[in-house]
């Protein structure tokens, strides 16, 4: 039968040099579709309680959807892996267009596992793999491995994957860029590519991807253009991309200000959209088959920086590097960024974390090396901080490329009261005080501090969900709220779909392009479902990691300090607060009171699943 599902996967052994095709299990695809379920699935069977993140044995993936390469639109890729910043389960995702060619390659996930003896590539070529010499490429960043890679290559073609400086030196927050301005930034996946003497995975691919009932499967598409189009957000994205988001977050008292004490930033507009267009943009890019474009590529035009050949700064570092470290000037922000980019550092992490040593800095419990002025507003500081840590350099780069966590544990005393975290992935940038829901979600993430695993302030601004009424600033009616979104985005996780070139398309759309592409029937409630399955599988694989209830909680600071400005000014979320939306959300879910899923819970949705410390 044609399906979108290749049904093989390759797994290469870097210790032993080896390399094998496995048959996917029909039990794999039939429980968990692809993308965030065959990861959550292949990392609970692959490895166990005491692997060493950055040791031989973890596992890095890279796995795209079922619809990754054909039409439909906006379908990317996904690396799992297991943390060496949290410890637990990682799931991070990549547009651009590398998923679609390991697709075209003919595998529906890439498993990594050992380590190289000396710097290596990976070279997959359709069905010819080779594991190659990449002592001439490491040392350089992202951007100079992808080029000189395909260089060796002799075409430009090809589709890499690159770490940089920072993953090289496992810096724990680094990231791995997929082509040239697409990354799976989150939780350190770059650090473990490091740690395996990886520096890339080349990928070409000649196969087209079959769907079982290609008129069916076309209809289908043609329904999700439509919804995509008429969507009220599309628009405003195409045109400021997530820029546009930062005086939204700052209207509403969400953007993060000097390491998150406050919640509003007054030269906002000089870091969104606005600023962007100014000093930055030229023209629009997309990721392989969507039409919204929300990229912006350009340039710094004037000042210190000019010239520098920039991307968007999305949302999320134009916040953290921005106003979260007091720096208003767009230029000098697109100027960071780039050099996350280019050394491979999650952006997001590493705005909290220099936000974090600017605040140790002014109590006094970080020493300023060199004279470096260690106070918000300071740009050459953060550089200096992203060039210090990039490279591991003495006790301060060294201390801060562990994450604001461990950062904070080593530093002691009044440390851990303003390290911005959960379960030691660095918070996202949308404070959650005025907003309980979202703390919530930031509480119960899977993979750590996290918005994109349900993202119930929109319903919560808005007031509403499912026609019933909702208080932002009240714990009650969140755990329903919060599950659901969670289960929902687990389960559209399976298709490693874009959350933004997704808006409008509805559930029901998106179970008629799988059931057309694979021949087998989904409905929009299987989403649900099996977003549920993953949701309590990935749950019992972190309490085998040592995970337990205590850190589903809040960064001290969100619950301590009341929010000084914006319109939840004078709150906090309370430990009360906290107690109560943990006990609702447990019982929602099926677990005891300690948070682990009952025996019920896991016969319900078919999981077997033995805890090795058991
Ligand atoms: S909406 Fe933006 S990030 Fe998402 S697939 Fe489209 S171009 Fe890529």
């Amino acid at each position: 039968m044609k399906t979108a599902h290749t049904n093989k996967m390759l797994i290469i052994d870097l210790s032993d040099r080896t390399h094998d095709i496995l048959q996917t299990p029909a039990s794999l695809i039939r429980d968990f579709i692809g993308g965030k379920g065959f990861g959550a699935s292949l990392l609970s069977d692959g490895i166990s309680s005491d692997t060493d993140p950055l040791g031989p044995d973890n596992l890095l993936m890279f796995i795209p959807g079922p619809l990754t390469g054909t039409l439909a639109p906006a379908m990317r890729g996904c690396v799992v892996t297991k943390s060496p910043l949290t410890g637990i389960f990682l799931d991070s995702y990549f547009g651009g267009s590398l998923s679609a060619e390991i697709k075209y390659a003919g595998y529906d996930a890439l498993i990594i596992k050992g380590r190289a003896a000396n710097p290596s590539y990976i070279w997959i070529n359709d069905g010819t793999v080779e594991i190659r010499d990449a002592k001439s490429v490491w040392g350089t960043d992202t951007l100079e491995a992808n080029r000189r890679i395909k260089d060796e290559l002799g075409d430009d073609t090809v589709k890499v994957a690159t770490i940089g400086r920072a993953g090289e030196n496992q810096v724990l927050y680094s990231l791995i860029c997929c082509e040239y301005n697409r990354q799976a930034g989150r939780g350190g996946a770059g650090a473990v590519m490091g740690s395996k003497n990886l520096k890339a995975v080349a990928v070409k691919g000649s196969k087209l991807v079959n769907v079982h009932d290609p008129a069916a499967f076309a209809a289908a598409c043609k329904d999700a253009f439509t919804e995509l189009e008429q969507s009220a957000d599309v628009e405003a994205l195409r045109l400021a991309g997530t820029a546009s988001a930062v005086e939204f977050a700052n209207e509403t008292g969400l953007l993060p200000h000097k390491n998150y004490r406050n919640g509003t930033f007054a030269k906002a507009s000089k870091i969104a959209d606005k600023g962007q267009k100014k000093h930055l943009w030229l023209g629009s890019s997309a990721c392989m088959g969507c039409p919204i474009r929300c990229s912006k590529i350009g340039a710094v035009r004037t000042g210190k920086y000019k010239g520098i050949v920039t991307d968007i700064v999305e949302y999320e570092s134009a916040a953290l590097m921005g106003s979260n470290l007091d720096i208003s000037d767009i230029r000098a922000v697109a100027h960071l960024v780039k050099l996350c980019d280019l050394y491979g550092l999650d952006s997001m992490s590493t705005g909290t974390v220099i936000g974090f040593a600017m605040e140790a800095g002014e109590k006094g419990l970080l020493e300023s090396p060199n004279g470096i002025d260690l106070s918000f507003g300071n740009i050459e500081t953060a550089e200096y901080l992203i060039h210090t840590v990039a490279n591991q350099e003495g006790e301060l780069g060294t201390l801060l490329a562990k994450g604001v966590k461990q950062a904070a544990d080593i530093i002691g005393k009044e440390a851990s009261g303003f390290a911005m975290h959960t379960k030691g992935l660095e918070t996202p940038a949308w404070g959650p005080r005025g907003v309980a829901g979202m703390a919530l979600a930031y509480m119960t993430t899977d993979r750590g501090g996290c918005h994109q695993r349900g993202f119930p302030l929109s319903y919560e601004l808005s007031g509403e969900w499912n026609d019933v009424s909702l208080d932002p600033l009240s714990p009650r009616g969140k755990a329903n709220l919060v599950a659901h979104l969670q289960n929902y985005s687990a389960g559209t996780d399976t298709l490693v779909k874009c959350d933004f070139g997704s808006f409008g398309i509805s559930d029901t759309t998106y179970a008629r392009m799988l059931s057309a592409a694979t021949g087998t029937r989904f409905t929009a409630d299987d989403f649900v479902k099996t977003g549920e399955r993953i949701w309590n599988l990935v749950r019992l694989f972190n309490l085998d990691q040592g995970m337990d209830a205590s850190t589903d909680t809040l960064p001290r600071r969100f619950v301590e300090e009341p929010l000084p400005d914006g319109p939840g000014k004078g709150h906090r979320i309370s430990k009360k607060d906290m107690a109560y939306m943990i006990q609702e959300y447990y019982k929602t879910r099926g677990w005891d009171d300690n948070g682990i899923p009952l025996e019920k819970t896991l016969n319900r949705l078919g999981i077997r699943y033995v805890r090795s410390n058991q």
